[in-house]
């Protein structure tokens, strides 16, 4: 029994010809499954009963299982979701002006261990599959506040998603595809740690904005930070940012730069920064650390957050300061843990 949430268009298409069907039936499953969300091959109602029945011999719907939902007091929504092999995951929904963006997490837990994030104490569990993928769009949609439309997508929950890369792929392409999920290609936004082949394939097998955390300007501190700059360092990472292709498009790159008191909060931090992206057209979310009980990092004081936003500003580089959503929830970046504050 194949789960068809787990199947891509093409997938679809190869299993209904083996079945003796025309290929518009591919077409029909895919709508119903993404797009239209059916619960169960038996929802596909525009399907004739005799062919759901047989449908019914070789596919399911098989998704993740929401058993948490908070609400914050400034409106973001975090719920948590049972997997079949009972491992949790997290999902943000973030309300903003007129934007609804839903932060997807692409693994349970994460391998990469970066030393003010909470997520990666604990290591990976697992990959999640493309199903787990599809499934945390299909639930926010319920679980929206107000019933409100989506609008953008982040992958940046639990995990690192250039790590799962080819369900991750399969998921991007479903999320732009205007008979999948339909979401616009300026609206979905995949974050990285840094993993510089993965960046370099991407550009290649996905239309999608970038988004790579940053948050040291030398290898000496991003090193400790970030231990996947060991592997990948600085020079190697902004290579591959001013070799993502752009032209034509509208994707965007966004660099993430977590800042942390007394480590990389310096004037000086702010002109090792201007100068790496000189030559790579980005825009900077500076985002002031998120505290957690496990981390004695701390958030940096206002005057030196103030004087690193002012420092980028002034040299023309675009840059905002993102403050913690849904901190009351646990839902702010780098704070998902797989609901561990919620079960034990
Ligand atoms: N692994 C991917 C996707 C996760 S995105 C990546 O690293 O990009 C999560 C974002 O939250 C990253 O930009 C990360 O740098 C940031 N983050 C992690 N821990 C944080 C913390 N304690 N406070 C603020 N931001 C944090």
């Amino acid at each position: 029994m194949k789960n068809l949430r787990d199947m891509t268009y093409e997938d679809m298409l190869s299993s209904v010809s083996a079945l003796d069907e025309k290929p518009y039936r591919a077409e029909q499953i895919y709508g119903w499954t993404y797009n239209k969300a059916a619960a169960s091959v038996d929802g596909m109602t525009d399907i004739s009963k005799g062919l759901r029945e047989k449908l019914k011999d070789w596919f399911c719907i098989a998704g993740i299982e929401p058993v948490e939902r908070l609400e914050s007091s400034d409106g973001t929504v975090k719920f948590l979701s049972r997997l079949e092999d009972g491992k949790k995951i997290e999902s943000v929904i973030i309300p903003e002006g007129r934007r609804l963006t839903l932060c997807v997490s692409s693994q349970a837990g994460c391998a990469f261990a970066c030393a003010f994030c909470r997520t990666g104490k604990a290591g990976l569990s697992r990959n999640l599959h493309l199903s787990e993928l599809a499934s945390q769009v299909i639930e926010a949609k319920r679980l929206a506040p107000g019933n409100k439309e989506l609008t953008n997508i982040v992958l940046m929950g639990m995990g690192e998603p250039l790590a799962n890369y080819g369900n991750v792929v399969k998921f991007l392409n479903i999320l732009v595809d205007p008979k999948g999920f339909g979401f616009s290609h300026n609206r979905v936004t995949v974050s990285t740690c840094g993993v510089v082949p993965a960046i370099k394939k991407l550009a290649h097998d996905a239309d999608v904005n970038l988004a790579v955390s940053l948050s040291a300007t030398t290898d000496e501190v991003r090193d400790i930070l970030m231990p996947i700059n060991r592997k990948y360092p600085l020079a190697l990472l902004m290579e591959s940012l001013k070799a993502y292709p752009r032209t034509g498009k509208k994707r965007h790159i966004t660099i993430e730069y977590v800042l942390i008191k007394g480590l990389n909060d310096s004037p000086a931090d702010a002109s090792r920064l201007i100068r790496l992206l000189s030559g790579i057209k980005c825009k900077v979310n500076i985002i002031p650390f998120n505290t957690f009980a496990e981390s004695s990092f701390e958030p940096p004081a206002d005057e030196r957050l103030r004087g690193f936003h002012n420092a980028l500003n002034d040299a023309g580089v675009t840059a905002l300061i993102r403050t913690g959503k849904g901190i009351d929830i646990q839902a702010a970046c780098g704070t998902l843990a797989g609901g561990r504050d919620i079960f034990e």
